[in-house]
């Protein structure tokens, strides 16, 4: 979408002016002109007394509103790593099935890899169908086989809407998926709701630098298409009993120019950097005050079998790598333990942990708000306590 300027109507008043909160107007030569720093926030459509500025046409409607009514049913993207679905597939089928619930529709899985097997899961997580190609050029992720069949796919079935993980692999090849279909992609969602009438998606992600919340609709193009962060929705029933249709599907004529050669996980000192599916994240804030510090956590870690997270003060100082940092404009988990260490509890840290299932803070001032989300507190310097811990799980460990 962008917008023009008739240059027939403006009188050069200077009103859109005034109200754009961007500053991308200027008036050249007695008209307004919309510049690069324009966010469409669309603030000076409703001021210009001539109506001068409009939504250029060719923006419009790439599916005629007739035609969204032929656009039904819900999909997730299933993503699979090495053969195994991932975690966020359940969630994006507990959170679909919701949608699809409210516009009376199906629920569909796509898999691409993996086995039949791993198929006929999908159908127990809630699939009423599910589109699987289990050929070998799916075994390594790559974009452009995933985004050619998914693409080809949705033009033939017409899905209203479209999930995937907002995942390294979702984030990667689900854009040019929204390119090829010229619809629009709201990557990152932290919530999902849907116009039972119109069928409109509402799509909520933490918008500038995560001050606000927007909700962001695509009314006049399908499919609608959303990247889910992990372990922020609910996982679905699993029902045992549960049946489904399973198509298989061909992947004749699609082609990679590239071919994964090896996976390496990324590591750090031993150290998972998987977040999102770590059972438990050992965290720490400011009140390491150091790198070292964090030497401490990761040894922590180790013996819980989970992984280091952190604050944004701590990835701000340079003591870790931003791919740590928890919250708001980090990363959203939900282990079984949490454990912040040196950490105040600021309101966008918590929205990134609090739903972990057991919170424990270790925190030297009584009163930080870390306290009243935790499940456990312990009030002491972390320099002692943690230590304490260490010990007491290698003596457990047999001095591991
Ligand atoms: C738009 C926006 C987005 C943001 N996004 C994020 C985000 O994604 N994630 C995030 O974490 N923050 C985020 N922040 C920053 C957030 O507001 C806080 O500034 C930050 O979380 C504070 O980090 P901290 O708790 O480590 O540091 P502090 O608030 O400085 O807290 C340090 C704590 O350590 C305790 N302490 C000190 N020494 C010890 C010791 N020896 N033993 C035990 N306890 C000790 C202190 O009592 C204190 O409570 C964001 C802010 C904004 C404005």
């Amino acid at each position: 979408m962008s917008l023009k300027i008739d240059k027939t109507k403006c009188m050069g008043c200077g009103a859109c002016i005034t109200v754009c909160p961007y500053d991308a107007i200027v008036i050249e030569e007695g008209v307004a002109r919309i510049g690069e720093y324009c966010q469409l926030c669309q603030a000076c459509l409703s001021s210009c007394p001539e109506g001068a500025i409009m939504e250029r046409k060719e923006d419009q409607a790439a599916v005629p509103s007739e035609d969204l009514a032929s656009w039904r049913g819900v999909w997730v993207f299933a993503e699979q790593r090495e053969g195994r679905v991932a975690p966020v597939a359940f969630e994006l089928l507990g959170e679909g099935r919701k949608l699809a619930s409210a516009r009376g529709t199906e629920l569909s899985a796509v898999l691409f890899g993996a086995s039949r097997n791993d198929a006929a899961e999908l159908v127990k997580w809630g699939a009423d169908k599910v589109y699987y190609c289990g050929d070998d050029i799916f075994r390594g992720f790559a974009d452009e086989p995933n985004a050619e069949l998914l693409s080809r796919l949705i033009s033939k079935h017409k899905p209203e809407v479209v999930l995937a993980g907002a995942t390294a692999i979702g984030r990667s090849f689900l854009p040019r998926v929204a390119a090829r279909l010229k619809t629009g992609l709201t990557a990152d969602c932290t919530s999902l709701d849907i116009e039972t009438d119109t069928g409109n998606l509402i799509q909520t992600r933490p918008a500038y630098g995560g001050n606000i919340m927007a909700s962001i609709l695509s009314p006049r193009t399908r499919p609608q298409m959303a990247t889910v962060r992990p372990k922020v929705m609910k996982t679905g029933r699993y029902e045992t009993g549960r049946h489904g249709e399973i198509i298989d599907i061909d992947a004749a004529g699609i082609k990679a120019r590239t071919r994964v050669l090896e996976t390496i996980k990324a590591t750090e000192s031993g150290v998972n950097v998987n977040l999102q599916e770590a059972d438990v994240i050992i965290s720490g804030g400011r009140g390491l005050k150091g790198k070292e510090g964090f030497e401490m956590l990761k040894e922590l870690a180790r013996l819980l079998n989970g992984t280091v997270g952190a604050s944004r003060a701590a990835v701000d100082e340079g003591w870790i790598p931003y791919c740590h940092q928890v919250g708001q404009t980090g990363k959203t988990v939900c282990p079984k333990l949490y454990i912040a260490c040196g950490i105040s509890g600021a309101v966008q840290h918590l929205v990134g942990m609090q739903s972990s299932d057991v919170i424990v803070a270790i925190n030297k001032n009584p009163e930080a708000p870390i306290f009243s989300a935790a499940t456990y507190g312990l009030v002491g310097d972390l320099n002692e306590v943690v230590p304490l811990l260490i010990k007491k799980l290698r003596e457990r460990k047999g001095g591991q």
